[in-house]
């Protein structure tokens, strides 16, 4: 069930009793609650078991923090993830909440502090990881904390049928039997990005959750501009994305070990500050160069899809795949580190025949039949998507099961609505020249035939002496192409997987041949440079125009602080926040607590400074 209900709506104090707005306001700086989070929150509020699945950037977090900061009690926060706890309570600390993460990367002894600090009711939240809770530790202190409320972050984590189980979440699956049944009333939030129905009630079940409710939010990301570029001079084309885009941080990912060494060396050598990032790096590169990306001052990170799960920087504004993924649930994923902050963010992707071939060729290899079939079923959505000249929301959401209506406003083809041409003809003379050399050569040799290209090799077949041999010379070897992969899009034509694929006709080739069906082709898109995408939620809220050379000095002030105490630099105040004080350019305290993200402890803490340098720049 979906609760709908107003996105945002001010409370009075009758019907805030815990008055939540202010809560808002004074503690994370927000002036309105996202969609959803002001019902779960009063259901948490209520005591009542809950299920939330929200996309990634949107706002999981708050739903267990502010519910912590109203009620008594400490809230223990399961995350797997021990980097992620950290910024976690860094982002907290900043906002002047107390919480603590007591894990295996502390010392004992800071560890026991935690713990005794926790025991004297010093903190709001306590983040622990699953190990630890379910341990002799974990029971030493569970025995005598006042637990208000679980929240277990990264709940699929728990399910077999999830994509990332882990074994030692699914010891929580005792959490309300274990303790001498101390917790079998204790309200338990469960809350992931990622659930199928299985997943969710998998998750229901595993964690003995009481007639829970469940919210469930669309997974579309409507800050995230899609858009699927073919993969021709993809090097050049993100470095022209660079340069035309000097303040983008952001990730590009490739398939192979290899591939993430030579761009990241690339791009390195055109001055642009970019860091490798693979599973065959030793751990103390992997941690610095992350590091670099989350803290300093890498702005490109070119990764195998190793990378991701362990950060949450928000202000990631692009994410590249410059090959194709093999499954739209790992794209959505990996593009969804973008924009977590509500800004736009672009997400690119390079798409070709050949990759999908190379895929397809690594499917093969597979032993197990089921296994096999399901690979080629995920590589066909995500081929669908690529070539889609539809609204890639339509086939991206699908496959989790969501029903897009289209039209979504953020994709290139909604956008720049692709041009298309009568192909029939063209069609029919290329399944013609696949007929007339008996199905027994690739891609290449067809288009050479088709252009009239006399080689060595065609003469000795004596192809040149065809009948289809120069009848589409007067069109390029790239328009071939497009007729080829148009066809092949379509199941009128395919190839074979191995090492040198050979092309044949299929069943539906021959209506084509005879002229019984008509063949539409996307024109190649010729982008318009300055795009402007459709205004966020986020964006609105600015109306006025952003004064970029301010912006530029508030995110060195910014970085100059997150230096100076050792927290990435979102954590000091977001883009979203320095972009608003780069148009509204508020220099005494109330127009400055007006900024988003500004609560009572941001404005105490960092007023002074900002306020300084805005007041300094208007002068
Ligand atoms: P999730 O865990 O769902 O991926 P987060 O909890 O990390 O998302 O929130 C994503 C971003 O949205 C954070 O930068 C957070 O500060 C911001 N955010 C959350 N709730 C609000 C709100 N009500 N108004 C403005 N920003 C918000
Ligand atoms: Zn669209």
């Amino acid at each position: 069930m979906s609760p709908d209900g107003p996105s945002s709506t001010t409370f009075s104090p009758e019907t805030d009793p815990h008055n939540l707005s202010t809560l808002l306001k004074q503690q994370f700086g927000h002036d309105e609650f996202r969609p959803m989070q002001r019902q779960i929150i009063d259901d948490a509020i209520g005591n009542r078991d809950l299920m939330v699945i929200m996309p990634t950037g949107g706002g999981k977090s708050l739903c267990y923090q502010l519910p912590a900061i109203a009620q008594k009690g400490t809230t223990i926060v399961i995350s797997p993830l021990i980097a992620l706890m950290q910024d976690q309570v860094h982002a907290l600390r900043a906002n002047g909440v107390s919480a603590t993460a007591i894990n295996s990367s502390m010392d004992a002894r800071s560890n026991y502090e935690s713990e005794q600090d926790a025991l004297d009711g010093h903190y709001d939240l306590v983040y622990m990881a699953p190990e630890r809770l379910m341990s002799a530790a974990g029971r030493r202190l569970l025995e005598k904390l006042d637990v208000g409320h679980f929240a277990i972050d990264e709940a699929h984590c728990i399910s077999e049928w999830g994509h990332d189980f882990r074994p030692e979440y699914r010891m929580l699956n005792e959490l309300r039997t274990r303790f001498d049944g101390r917790f079998k009333d204790t309200p338990i939030i469960a809350l992931t990005a990622t659930a199928t129905p299985r997943v969710a009630d998998d998750i229901v079940e595993q964690l003995h959750l009481h007639d829970a409710q469940i919210y469930r939010a669309g997974f579309e990301r409507d800050n995230l501009f899609y858009d699927v570029r073919p993969k021709q001079n993809t090097t050049q084309n993100i470095i022209r994305y660079l340069k035309e885009n000097p303040n983008h941080e952001g990730i590009i990912y490739r398939q192979s070990r290899n591939g993430v060494e030579s761009l990241a060396a690339t791009l390195q050598s055109k001055g642009i500050d970019a860091l490798p990032y693979h599973a065959g790096l030793d751990h103390k590169t992997r941690k610095h160069n992350q590091h670099e990306f989350v803290y300093g001052d890498t702005r490109v990170i070119v990764a195998t899809i190793a990378f991701g799960m362990g950060i949450d920087k928000p202000d990631v504004r692009f994410v590249i795949h410059a090959d194709m993924p093999r499954h739209l649930e790992g794209y959505y994923q990996e593009t969804g580190r973008a924009g977590r902050d509500g800004l736009p963010a672009d997400c690119i992707l390079f798409f070709s025949v050949a990759d999908r071939f190379k895929i397809e060729h690594f499917i093969d290899q597979k032993e197990n039949e089921a296994e096999r079939d399901h690979a080629r079923w995920q590589l066909d959505q995500v081929v669908r998507f690529a070539y889609t000249t539809g609204c890639r929301c339509i086939p991206l959401l699908k496959y989790f099961g969501e029903q897009h209506p289209g039209e979504c406003g953020h994709c290139d083809n909604c956008r720049f609505p692709p041009q298309t041409e009568d192909a029939t003809e063209d069609a029919q003379k290329f399944l013609s020249a696949v007929a007339r050399v008996q199905q027994r050569f690739g891609l290449n040799y067809v288009i050479d035939i088709l252009r009239g290209t006399a080689n060595e090799r065609i003469t000795s077949y004596r192809h040149d002496e065809l009948s289809v041999f120069g009848i589409g010379a007067e069109k390029n070897a790239a328009h071939w192409r497009r007729v080829a992969e148009t066809l092949m899009n379509a199941g009128q034509l395919t190839a074979t997987t191995d090492q040198y694929p050979t092309l044949h006709l299929t069943d539906t080739s021959l209506p084509v041949m005879r002229g019984e069906v008509e063949i539409e082709m996307a024109l190649p898109r010729v982008m318009p440079k300055a795009k402007k995408a459709k205004k966020t939620r986020a964006e609105i809220d600015i109306d006025l125009p952003i004064d970029e050379i301010l912006f530029d000095k508030l995110r060195d002030l910014r970085k100059q602080m997150a230096g100076e105490q050792g927290v990435p630099p979102y954590i000091i105040f977001g883009d979203l926040s320095l972009r608003q004080m780069s148009a509204e350019k508020p220099t005494n305290n109330d127009q400055f607590a007006q900024i988003t993200g500004v609560g009572a402890h941001k404005l105490a803490k960092y007023g002074p400074a900002f306020i300084g340098a805005i007041a300094n720049h208007v002068e």
